[in-house]
């Protein structure tokens, strides 16, 4: 069975999809969502030799060579965008700035119709800024507690239209800032003590910098505004 970080994951990949899983490591997910039934094709990609043979071996001990391609290199590179067809791809357990990289880089690789669908670890907003300016329009969202750690997951699809998100939306998540499900409470209470107590020590200190003073305190106030 998936983590739930992968099951949240998942649930964002349409029936039906061909799927490319970049970064895919063990493969657990396509391997999951192909025993489920739920593809038409997947493709795998790594660049690490290690976690390049482990996606390899999973592959083939699922014996799944015929539903799953195992490709080596660089982020979306290893796709044809014409060849391929790929419905939807995924990027999961890596952080924003590298998945936002991955997809400038691989732009060219792209065929402009698949659906996003993005796990950062950290730096949420780098992730949906980069989906704003590339004419995404984010349609779904998920937050999960796991292991200690929450994580966010992003859709975006497509659009011919330019996408408009203000500060809060990229900050919260446009569909997560909307629904306000309790692992989203509960991260951005606890965010909210953390910068409390750290705007108490800033403003004791001898030498803080008026600007490090307004930074926290714009941040506290975007929390408290998106609370209400
Ligand atoms: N996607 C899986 C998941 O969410 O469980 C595995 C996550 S694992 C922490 C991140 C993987 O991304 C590593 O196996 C790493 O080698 C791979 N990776 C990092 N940069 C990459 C890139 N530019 N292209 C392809 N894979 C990459």
């Amino acid at each position: 069975n998936l983590s739930k970080r992968l099951a949240a994951v998942a649930q964002f990949v349409p029936q039906d999809s061909i799927v490319a899983d970049i970064g895919s490591d063990h493969a657990y997910l396509p391997i999951w969502l192909t025993e489920q039934k739920r593809l038409k094709g997947a493709i795998a990609g790594e660049v690490v030799a290690g976690p390049f043979e482990s996606t390899q071996t999973h592959v083939t001990q699922w014996h799944l060579e015929d539903q799953i391609q195992v490709r080596l290199g660089d982020g979306v590179e290893v796709l044809n965008p014409e060849e391929d067809q790929v419905t939807c791809i995924v990027i999961a357990g890596m952080g924003g700035l590298l998945i936002t990289e991955i997809l400038e880089r691989g732009l060219a690789h792209l065929n402009g119709h698949e659906r996003l669908v993005l796990q950062p670890n950290i730096m949420e907003p780098t992730v949906r800024e980069w989906l704003m300016k590339h004419h995404y329009a984010i349609v779904e969202e998920a937050i999960v507690a796991e292991d200690g750690h929450i994580y966010e997951v992003i859709v975006g699809e497509p659009r011919t239209e330019a996408v408009e998100l203000d500060e809060a939306d990229l900050v919260f998540g446009p569909v997560l800032r909307r629904r306000q499900p309790i692992d989203f409470q509960l991260k951005w209470s606890t965010l909210l003590n953390k910068k409390r107590h750290l705007l108490v020590q800033l403003q004791g200190a001898q030498v803080t910098p008026t600007e490090k003073i307004a930074t926290v305190q714009h941040e506290i106030q975007l929390i408290e505004e998106v609370q209400t």
